[in-house]
């Protein structure tokens, strides 16, 4: 595939293999062909291919760790059109979550080439680093960079080692092993690609995107599989649960990352509701980084502690020191009651959301034996498919 202009063959496989580096971005605006050639030009309809094969893989393995043959037997132009064809298609998903998944998806496999380049190409790393604004200099145990960089780019990880506590310090700066290097500069990638979608399209092109690839969009929202009430033995009634978790349901069936301590709260939550094994599991599924095994593990963990009791849900006062407490209401909310204030939070007898729960009368509610055996209509209020009150 030609492309008018190009620069130094160098400079084209490094944008070709990380095409998220704002050095692509302005090759995009100078050399590519217009949206309405790579969109519908035969020409493209192999970088559109490419494209489509990119966002499904990250819907289907959120986790990058899957062989993307094609992609890596493409040429630099193929695999740069290709990167650009995926953001346009995220554009017009229906949700946020294929979006964020590819985001995971894709930073989990520039993170893979940046791993082997640690040290066999430093200087490849380092221009890397610098150009997505985090600088890092090579040193005797791997790479160093500022404290601000390194504070910035850990915050969003969960793994224990990334705690400052566990990093050298020496002149505000931290010194990490090439691997972490590859780690932190990973979690930049992610951001970076997660705050740039989606693309800010003009309404012509956006409607002849969404034609063009009405087929796929359809097959791809049907692909992120979002949480779902499972046919358990209990019914619980999400209309009664309190704004807190209502919150952070949604934030899941949205694609937004949650906290561990939010997920944790979540979890322990659904199961001392009567939630049944899947239920819980299921309401990870529209996580950006949800891995079913994984998922399962720390369900389990959580939910078999004291012979099956599971863990205690946090308190109130825990959930407000995390910052998960919205009693106040949550704007962005869809429908009303959960905008508004919920005057039950305020209560001083209040301690527990599982308390919230119980006082607005949602304990779990028990479907007779032989309904539940049938698979029949559950008894009672029926929670939506997502289970949250929108
Ligand atoms: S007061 Fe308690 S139940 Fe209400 S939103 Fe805050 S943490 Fe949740």
């Amino acid at each position: 595939m030609a492309v008018r202009g190009a620069p130094a063959v160098a400079d084209r496989d490094l944008w070709a293999k990380y095409p998220f580096l704002p050095g692509a971005e302005s090759l995009i605006a100078d050399y590519s062909p217009s949206l309405g050639e790579l969109i519908a030009g035969p020409a493209y309809a192999r970088a559109r291919e490419l494209g489509r094969i990119r966002v499904r893989a990250a819907a289907d393995d959120p986790t990058g760790t899957a062989a993307l043959t094609e992609l890596d037997r493409a040429d630099p132009d193929e695999r740069f059109l290709s990167f650009m064809y995926a953001r346009l298609l995220l554009s017009v998903a229906s949700t946020t979550a294929p979006g964020r998944r590819w985001s995971v998806a894709e930073a989990r496999r520039a993170a893979e080439r940046l791993d082997e380049v640690t040290e066999r190409l430093p200087m490849e790393f380092t221009a890397v680093a610098r150009l997505l604004g985090f600088p890092v200099e090579p040193s005797t145990g791997g790479y160093r960079l500022t404290l601000a960089d390194y504070l910035r780019l850990s915050a969003g990880l969960r793994e224990p080692e990334f705690r400052l506590v566990h990093q050298r310090l020496a002149r505000g700066e931290v010194e990490v092993s090439a691997g972490r290097a590859a780690r932190l500069l990973q979690e930049g990638i992610r951001v970076r690609l997660s705050t740039s979608l989606p693309a800010d399209l003009a309404p012509e092109v956006r409607n002849r995107l969404q034609a063009a690839e009405l087929d796929f969009l359809r097959d791809l929202a049907q692909r992120v599989p979002m949480p779902m009430q499972r046919r358990g033995v209990m019914v619980l009634r999400a209309e009664y649960f309190p704004p807190c978790i209502r919150k952070m349901r949604r934030m899941l069936e949205k694609g937004e990352n949650l906290a561990h301590s939010g997920r944790f709260a979540l979890a322990a939550f659904l199961h001392r509701s009567g939630a049944d094994f899947d239920t819980i599991v299921d309401a990870y599924r529209g996580a950006p980084d949800f891995d079913e095994s994984i998922s399962r593990y720390q369900v389990e963990h959580i939910t078999q502690r004291d012979g099956g009791r599971g863990y205690e849900p946090p308190t109130c006062e825990t959930l407000r020191s995390q910052g998960l407490c919205f009693r106040e209401g949550d704007p962005a909310a869809p429908n009303a009651v959960d905008r508004a204030r919920d005057a039950l939070c305020f209560e001083p007898v209040l301690v527990r959301p599982t308390l919230y729960y119980r006082l607005r009368g949602g304990a779990a509610v028990e479907r007779p034996a032989a309904e539940a055996a049938a698979g029949g209509a559950a008894p009672g209020p029926t929670p939506s498919r997502s289970g949250g009150p929108g």
